[in-house]
């Protein structure tokens, strides 16, 4: 490991648990820098994401792996790695090697954001992707024996549906949205882009042991009723599609082929569309229209599942 540190020592416990963690995914030699600042260096080091934020739908981000031309290191936040067991950072630390590894092959769709092609398809395409190596690489953690992530855990996913939920209406509810529909389709996307990663993170999981049936029979009431609502019997194709995906340990050796992520960008379409919204226009360019398709009787009962909700929440 070629460890920089900005800001306090880490300890050898720490040290430790991140070298194991990067020796089980095959990168023992990578680069990390763990920061007091994640969020000014991740900037820092990728200018193509000048507003990258450190902030999750309600949670904070541990780290980021950025490749660049220039650059593949892993950076960490120092507060997670001070209230984290050596499991957790070991663990994570393997998470993160699996985007170097997906890199180093080629095979990450983040490494085509420099080259941004026009039209809605690359946006759903660039979705579908990112949350696909997610998948890809939480499926090789649990064959290499790791425990679950939290956030593919019943608790969280009751939660990631929740928070779906109120940023659609907070989206609807802003002013700007009004006036900017780029601003609004970005807010949408957004969300759309953070369920999409838990819904991979829940896929690995179902498919290294739980089953089909997970995480629905497992939710809260509020998170059963949001789930069959914004996934229902899409979670099945979904599934399926995940079961033809190579795990990350199959990068650049398996016939992995890029046209994958446009079958990802139609599986993010039909979420965004059981959310609410269709793209029309032109796929590859040109204008093109970003519309909402609701029916009023489905915003009534998610608004009220929302506020009922929210009110168990705080109480
Ligand atoms: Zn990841």
């Amino acid at each position: 490991m070629d460890l920089t540190v900005d800001g306090p020592e880490v300890g050898v416990e720490v040290v430790e648990a991140m070298e194991r963690g990067l020796a089980r995914m095959g990168r023992p030699d990578a680069e990390v820098l763990v920061t007091s600042d994640l969020q000014a260096a991740v900037r820092r080091l990728d200018t193509s994401v000048p507003a990258y934020t450190t902030q999750r739908g309600g949670g904070e981000v541990a780290g980021r792996t950025v490749i660049t031309p220039e650059v593949s290191v892993i950076v960490l936040s120092d507060q997670y790695l001070r209230k984290s067991s050596p499991h957790d950072i070991e663990r994570i630390l393997a998470h993160e090697a699996g985007h170097l590894v997906l890199g180093e092959s080629g095979e990450e769709v983040g490494s085509e954001r420099l080259s941004v092609k026009p039209g809605w398809r690359w946006k759903l395409r660039y979705i579908g992707g990112t949350a696909l190596e997610e998948y890809r690489i939480e499926r090789a953690m649990y064959d290499l024996g790791y425990g679950s992530s939290e956030m593919a855990e019943s608790d969280s996913v009751s939660s990631s549906l929740h928070v779906l939920n109120c940023r659609v209406f907070e989206a609807m509810a802003d002013p700007r949205s009004h006036a900017d529909t780029v601003y609004f389709e970005a807010m949408i996307l957004a969300a759309l882009s953070d369920f999409a990663k838990v819904l991979a993170y829940c896929g690995a999981l179902s498919l290294s042991g739980r089953g089909r049936d997970y995480p629905r029979r497992e939710l809260n009431h509020f998170g059963q009723a949001n789930w069959d609502d914004f996934v229902g019997t899409h979670w099945g194709e979904r599934l399926d599609f995940f079961e033809t995906i190579p795990d990350v340990r199959q990068a650049g050796i398996s016939r992995f082929e890029t046209n994958v992520w446009l079958q990802a960008a139609n599986l993010e379409q039909e979420l965004l569309k059981r959310i609410g919204f269709i793209f029309q226009g032109p796929p590859d360019g040109g204008n093109y229209y970003f519309t909402r398709r609701q029916d009023d009787q489905v915003v009534e009962s998610r608004l009220s599942r929302a506020s009922e909700e929210a009110m168990v929440r705080e109480a």
